[in-house]
């Protein structure tokens, strides 16, 4: 069988689609068909594009087939959606349900369309008869589902054109559309954007123009990190804030500026100092920490985290009319802020803005260039290297690229390698867990490796289904460092399968023992 979701270049072939979800327990198919047509809003259409970010789609895509077989007990279903350039009356999206009745043949049918319709990222450029064209589909749509409430869907009806959705609706929604414009961005970039989540420490002279630009640029999820609350000293740099909100906490204050400037991006203000005891647990969930504090006690303390979790951190540091960039990877190899500066463990070798001084534009300078250097990093662009540094001296307007060493006696390397290491080694294939919410609470994903119809009889909540079938065909689109266990009955085929993952690279993937048999046996 054809897997559950999936996307073609190729007009579709309806019979082969039929036959392959033909079964002879089921009374009832129910299809739904998307076609092309030649209007939106107003306009004359005459043909259309498609494009996917398809890391995300399969996956969303999948899910909702799967949830819908789960949630209305049906035998089978599939999803195909097209992608290419297609005509007026093509087949643009196709559902199929088989079941014992045709009751939830239907709902099925219409739970999957629906849920496509608002979950998948899939973008459409329509082409008008004078000439024009335009990306209309709803950046929205790939937002999490957990996030659909918090803002209005313009779908009802067919998707309208951006500027449709603006005469009409009382407020204004985001608009990606300067920046989508660019052949480095594109519907696939903003779809990385959104899906990305950065953690920013310091919403200070840095911290402003980098959550301006991040919450600007749409970055899913924004994490704000600071224990200050606002001075009048603060705002000839940090001018996103009013003379009226000093003394109030700038974690909070920079949350609600996000939210004013970016409703879509989801923010969370911890209005506290980042110190050995919460740093680890602040930075896991994020996919890049931006360092905007003013103290080495921060920055060294980040530089540790990101060795210790392999997180990277972008560092920014500003000293009067000069600043510096330094990109720290956290891996063994790559050279970190101690590789650098053995000796400036301590604060007070170099002051701070509130000793030094600074102009307001300075950390404005450099918090822009962290921004940009973000938004590359997480768009896949070239940037700064993990063995670079720039300093920018804005007296003079000269910058320089040096070369970062990673230093063979790196007191920070060397700490993060000791214990790491045995970590790192893999554990065993097998792995005993007494349930399946005991495996998921020990850090595992659970992938389903049974087929289609042993699910349907014994569902596995909260799992991904990868059947044995499908894994001897092709490398799953997984984390390669991900934590999976992978079940089956009789601990068998995930056993082989297992064997099967580490063999392409998946390193930390495990078998449930005994399989779901040893489960029961237990319970
Ligand atoms: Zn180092």
């Amino acid at each position: 069988m054809s897997a559950p979701f999936r996307f073609s270049a190729e007009p579709l072939d309806l019979a082969a689609l039929q036959r392959d979800l033909r079964d002879d327990s089921c009374g009832g198919f129910a299809a739904f068909e998307g076609w092309v047509r030649n209007h939106n809003e107003g306009h004359a259409v005459t043909r259309l594009e498609y494009e996917a970010f398809a890391e995300l789609a399969d996956k969303e895509g999948t899910r909702i087939v799967q949830a819908a077989i789960e949630k209305f007990g049906v035998t089978r279903a599939a999803c195909v959606h097209r992608i290419g350039s297609l005509g007026i009356g093509d087949i643009a999206v196709w559902v199929g349900v088989s079941a014992v009745h045709r009751d939830e043949a239907f709902r099925a049918c219409r739970f999957i369309i629906d849920e496509v319709k608002h979950r998948v990222p899939i973008w459409k450029k329509e082409h008008y008869v004078n000439g024009d064209s335009g990306w209309v589909n709803c950046e929205r749509c790939a937002a999490p589902p957990a996030h659909d409430h918090e803002h209005a869907h313009h779908h009802e009806g067919g998707d309208r054109p951006q500027s449709a959705v603006w005469g009409r609706s009382p407020s204004p929604v985001p608009d990606y559309s300067r920046q989508v414009a660019l052949r480095e961005v594109g519907p696939a970039g903003q779809a990385r954007l959104r899906a990305a989540s950065v953690l920013v420490v310091g919403a200070g002279g840095l911290g402003v123009p980098v959550l301006q630009y991040l919450a600007g640029a749409g970055v899913g999820r924004l994490g704000i990190v600071d224990g200050d609350r606002l001075e009048p000293s603060n705002l000839h740099r940090q001018t996103w804030y009013a003379l009226a909100d000093c003394g109030r906490e700038k974690a909070a204050l920079a949350a609600g500026r996000v939210r004013a400037l970016n409703p879509e991006v989801r923010v969370e203000a911890h209005a506290l100092r980042l110190d050995a005891g919460n740093a680890e647990h602040l930075v896991q969930g994020f996919d890049l920490v931006l360092d905007c504090s003013d103290n080495f006690s921060t920055k060294f303390l980040l530089n540790d985290v990101a060795l210790r979790t392999g997180k990277p951190v972008l560092f920014a540091s500003v000293y009067q009319y000069e600043g510096q960039l330094q990109l720290v990877a956290g891996d063994a190899s790559s050279p970190c802020l101690r590789c650098v500066w053995p000796e400036a463990t301590r604060d007070g070798l170099i002051g701070n803005c509130a000793e030094a001084g600074v102009l307001g534009p300075v950390p404005g300078v450099f918090g822009s260039l962290q921004a940009l250097e973000a938004l590359k990093h997480l768009l896949g662009l070239p940037g700064l290297a993990a063995n670079e540094m720039l300093i920018f001296d804005l007296v003079t307007l000269s910058t320089q690229r040096l070369r970062a060493r990673r230093a063979p006696d790196c007191v920070a390397h060397a700490r993060a390698a000791g214990p790491a290491v045995a970590a790192a080694e893999p554990e065993g294939l097998e792995a005993r867990f007494g349930s399946l919410a005991d495996a998921a609470a020990a850090g595992f994903t659970l992938i389903d490796v049974r087929d289609s119809q042993e699910r349907i009889a014994e569902p596995m909540p909260g799992s991904l289904h990868l059947p044995m079938s499908k894994l001897l065909m092709q490398a799953p689109e997984l984390d390669l460092e991900g934590r999976y266990l992978l079940v089956c009955a009789t601990g068998r085929r995930s056993g082989a399968a297992a064997d099967l993952l580490r063999s392409q690279g998946f390193r930390a993937c495990r078998s449930l023992r005994g399989g779901l048999k040893a489960l029961k046996s237990i319970a």
